[in-house]
């Protein structure tokens, strides 16, 4: 196993001298506003035999959002499962389908979906200007040509991939993003309204996603004024919607905020030990991002009292029951891999607790908190 695991962008102090950090240059937002679809590509097709290709979550398969979709000329509608996070082996295969099905090469790829989508339209759109398998591009900068363009439009809020320039993807020997300025999308829609359908479970995992970047980032050491202006605002627009009593529209469009401030912060700042610690369990057990966060967070009173207690009343507030005794029959030999991958991922530590994060936390303590899990 390799512990080189992923993590979100390279960190602040890795930047030398300062990070140029590339944006998403342009963003529609509003309810409804997924119609303008067809307008905004429009002037972004290349002919009409250079298709759009549309990588659409399969939750929506047989729904409206399918005949709102501007599929026209040779454009092609691929449905694919959420129901496992992305691999390079899936994006290579996508390539190689979307390269055969047409002769011209493609105007561009549309991701409709969760993190999972997103992820998949942007390796995609890299992969089809690139050569080789996408496995050799997941690292930091080591993408050669400009992608495709791309756009990306969540369908549900918390984990920030519409604004982060990272694709996270299971590769043949680890979990690593291929982070890129080329990875970040051309444009983004924000349509709050997408966001409708999702199950309770699932908005609150992948909102407490956003929750946890907030937290780790406004404490980590890396923190700066950029990083913190974002998180603030992400921070208190989690409050809004998981303590407050907002209508349901007005807590969408609140939490699709949330996630892209929660994303800008971390940008420029780093995660911490809650994703540490879940990128273990989900390269060993295949525990999704958000829920895996959710149940390491819950655990981590010592290293963020505050930030826990709020978690746990969010959760009382909800009726969240996670679920549990996912590591009790785990073997010491198991325990040992999640934790080395856990305590590979070196920036998170620090960003979590300082340059001697090494004299703060140890392999037992790690032990003893996946324990309770
Ligand atoms: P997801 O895309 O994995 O989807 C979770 C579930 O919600 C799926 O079953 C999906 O079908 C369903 N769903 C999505 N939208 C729905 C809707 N409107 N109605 C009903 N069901 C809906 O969820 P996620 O938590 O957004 O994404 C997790 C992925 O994101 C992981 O692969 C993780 O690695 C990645 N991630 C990426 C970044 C990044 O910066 N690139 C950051 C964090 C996480
Ligand atoms: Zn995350």
């Amino acid at each position: 196993m390799n512990k080189k695991e992923e993590i979100e962008t390279p960190t602040a102090k890795q930047q030398v001298p300062f990070r140029n950090f590339p944006m998403v240059p342009k963003v529609v937002f509003g309810r409804g506003s997924f119609d303008q679809l067809g307008d905004i590509l429009l002037p972004n097709r290349k002919s009409a035999d250079a298709p759009m290709i549309f990588l659409v979550d399969d939750v929506f398969e047989g729904t409206d959002l399918v005949g709102r979709l501007p599929v026209i000329f040779q454009d092609q509608l691929i449905f694919i499962s959420a129901d496992e996070e992305p691999s390079t082996t899936q994006v290579d295969t996508l390539v190689a389908r979307i390269k055969a099905d047409h002769e011209e090469e493609a105007s561009g790829i549309i991701g409709i979906g969760g993190g999972t989508l997103l992820d998949l339209a942007k390796a995609v759109s890299i992969m089809l200007n690139n050569k080789g398998s996408s496995s050799e591009y997941q690292g930091w900068d080591l993408v050669q040509r400009p992608s495709y363009y791309h756009v990306g439009i969540p369908t549900i809020s918390g984990t920030g991939a519409e604004v982060s320039r990272t694709t996270v993807l299971s590769g043949p020997k680890r979990k690593l993003g291929i982070n890129s300025d080329y990875s970040t999308f051309d444009q983004v829609i924000l349509d709050p309204d997408l966001t409708q359908g999702v199950p309770k479970d699932q908005w609150f995992y992948t909102g407490m996603d956003c929750y946890i970047h907030c937290i780790e980032s406004l404490q980590g050491t890396y923190l700066n004024a950029f990083s913190q202006s974002y998180g603030d605002i992400s921070l208190q627009l989690c409050r809004d919607v998981f303590l407050g009593d907002l209508s349901p529209e007005e807590s969408r469009d609140k939490l699709m905020m949330a996630s892209w401030h929660g994303g800008m912060s971390i940008a420029y700042s780093q995660v911490g030990v809650a994703h540490a610690m879940s990128y273990g369990l989900s390269f060993v057990l295949g525990i999704r991002h958000g829920l895996g966060n959710c149940l390491v967070f819950q655990h981590l009173e010592e290293f963020y009292p505050k930030g826990v207690a709020e978690f746990k009343q969010m959760m009382a507030k909800h009726d969240v029951i996670l679920p549990s005794g996912i590591c009790k029959h785990l073997s010491e030999e198991e325990l040992d891999q999640i934790v080395d991958i856990a305590l590979g991922m070196v920036p998170l530590w620090e960003n979590a607790l300082g340059p001697d994060w090494q004299s703060k936390v140890s392999p037992e303590d790690l032990k003893r908190i996946y324990r309770k899990i």
